[in-house]
């Protein structure tokens, strides 16, 4: 067993949100701390980190805990292995004699492998400084600069699996080297690239290249360009677009976009501008789509990679003046990407524009956000040439035999309100989640969120036992839909919540009167669901 004593010091050292900052991107609001949850798939911001607690909570899947046990959950270590993790962030040791057998065991079997792989890359490093033609590939013909073979401890394998080959650490987004990927230095030697096999350490298909650096610039910019190799990556940090990060020879994995996707929802996949590459390319959008990615494209001119790009240019032969700007200003979204591809075909025969229509339907039936997706519709309505409501009823029909719905029938954030809804003996409801969570960071904790989706029985008896009224504190303007003629989802709960004996007030009137001189709201008026 580890000694409580030092359990206390590391849990009191633990600066929370510079461990968890490190990991997912968060940003401050008020004392707190703000980010998307990475152990639930959620659009709203639901995840909070309190420095003043040094714990974490997410109001959406309930996860909470501390530093360590945010390691644990998010590195999926054993509990000794993350303790050890953040007490070395922190200086602090932690005596081995102090953790048992079993704990020992684990922690030291990675511990072992980590240390393993970063003394070979001290002597890949050491290599590379004795071999000329290794360098010389390296700052003559690819023209990277000393400073950069450091920065991303570039090396060179003299013997060994990755013999005669360039030397690439692949990191974990800690930072800890998991593996690597060797480039031949002469073209006789075959193949032209290996990696290191797979382990519980090196998991090709969840690393990517470049992301432990490139973090915290994706969270500056709120956006994560993704290039197809390590030497793309290099070049585009080389001309400062530092949030750039690379698969590790293969096509990009759902859980690589997710790796992504804890640090920005905006990704830009830089595509080489050869017609093959752009048609298989069209192939890989849709997993981007299925994880609710902002995906935006950049087509290169034709031949080109970005690293052969950005070299072009600082050989003077590029066709404008800066890549930064080409890059900045290329960007289209997946819409326009596919009908550029296949205008010319379009052109000739009619049929292949419906059959690409039917695709693109199909791609934005795919997004949850409804804001998001009317964009898309209005953008291919333009392009086509078509009427917005048919593409509308298109994609309605489409997403309803796709059921792609937003979990619900449940609660949101029903275990943090418990206290303070049993206290006052009054519920809050309201259906923007963010505004959930911006009460109970108010300190208005009796607040809990209800979405579209009818609510189960099971969540309105957990609710009826702390009370029976509830307070919906959001205007209904339409109680029925204008085009179906409906009941709107809201009023179904609503009503189904009165049936079930709660007594249910909600605002008068249909929009909030703000006082002039202070700019505060008031007159808000509640009447009984009832007297509506
Ligand atoms: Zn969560």
């Amino acid at each position: 067993m580890i000694d409580d004593a030092i359990v206390k010091q590391v849990k009191e050292a633990a600066v929370i949100e510079q461990v968890i900052g490190e990991l997912i991107t968060i940003k401050k609001v008020g004392p707190n701390y703000i980010g998307k949850c990475p152990f639930h798939k959620e659009n709203t911001e639901s995840f909070t980190v309190s420095p003043a607690k040094g714990i974490y909570k997410c109001f959406g899947c309930g996860k909470g805990g501390d530093a360590i046990s945010f390691i644990q959950e998010f590195d999926n270590v054993p509990w000794p292995t993350a303790l050890k993790i953040v007490a070395q962030k922190f200086h602090i040791d932690v005596p081995e004699k102090a953790m048992s057998e079993a704990e020992l065991g684990a922690y030291k079997i990675r511990e072992k492998a980590v240390y393993a792989l970063q003394k070979q890359n001290e002597g890949f490093r050491e290599d590379l400084q004795k071999n000329e033609k290794a360098l010389a590939f390296l700052t003559v013909t690819r023209g990277i600069s000393p400073a950069m073979i450091d920065r991303w401890s570039l090396g060179y394998a003299a013997s060994g699996f990755f013999a005669g080959r360039i030397t690439y650490p692949i990191r974990n987004v800690t930072g800890e080297i998991c593996g690597f990927t060797g480039r031949r230095v002469n073209e006789e030697t075959v193949p032209k690239f290996k990696n290191s096999a797979d382990s519980d350490l090196f998991k090709k298909s969840e690393l990517l290249f470049g992301l432990h650096y490139a973090k915290r610039f994706i969270g500056i910019a709120d956006k994560a360009y993704l290039v197809e190799g390590q030497h793309d990556v290099l070049s585009m940090d080389g001309i400062g677009l530092s949030n750039t990060v690379a698969p590790s020879g293969t096509a990009i994995t759902v859980q690589q976009i997710r790796k992504i996707k804890r640090f920005t929802n905006n990704i830009v996949l830089l595509l080489d501008g050869d017609a093959p590459g752009l048609k298989a390319a069209i192939k890989n959008i849709t997993p981007f789509l299925t994880e609710q990615v902002n995906l935006r494209l950049v087509v290169l001119p034709e031949g080109k990679d970005p690293d052969s790009f950005i070299r072009g240019f600082a050989k003077g032969d590029g066709e404008c003046d800066s890549p930064l700007r080409y890059i900045e200003d290329s960007e289209i979204s997946f819409i326009e990407f596919k009908a550029l591809q296949y205008r010319d075909e379009m052109d000739k025969d009619p049929a292949v524009k419906g059959k690409l229509l039917n695709e693109i339907t199909q791609d934005i039936s795919l997004i949850e956000d409804k804001n998001i997706r009317l964009a898309y519709i209005q953008k291919c309505a333009a392009i086509f040439g078509i009427e917005e409501g048919e593409l509308q009823k298109d994609i309605r029909g489409l997403r309803e035999k796709l059921e792609v719905k937003p979990t619900g029938g449940e609660w949101f954030a029903f275990e943090e309100a418990r206290e303070k809804i049993t206290e006052l003996k009054e519920v809050t409801i309201l259906s923007r989640f963010n505004h959930v969570i911006e009460n109970h960071l108010r300190g208005v904790r009796n607040c809990i969120g209800m979405n579209c989706i009818p609510l189960n029985k099971n969540e309105i008896i957990r609710l009826k036992k702390l009370t029976t009224t509830i307070v919906f504190d959001e205007f209904v303007q339409e109680a029925f839909d204008k085009k179906t003629k409906l009941e709107t989802p809201t009023v179904k709960n609503l009503k189904r919540l009165i049936s079930f004996g709660f007594d249910v007030k909600m605002r008068e009137g249909t929009e909030i009167k703000y006082d002039k001189e202070t700019g505060d709201p008031y007159e808000i008026a509640y009447i009984n669901f009832t007297d509506w």
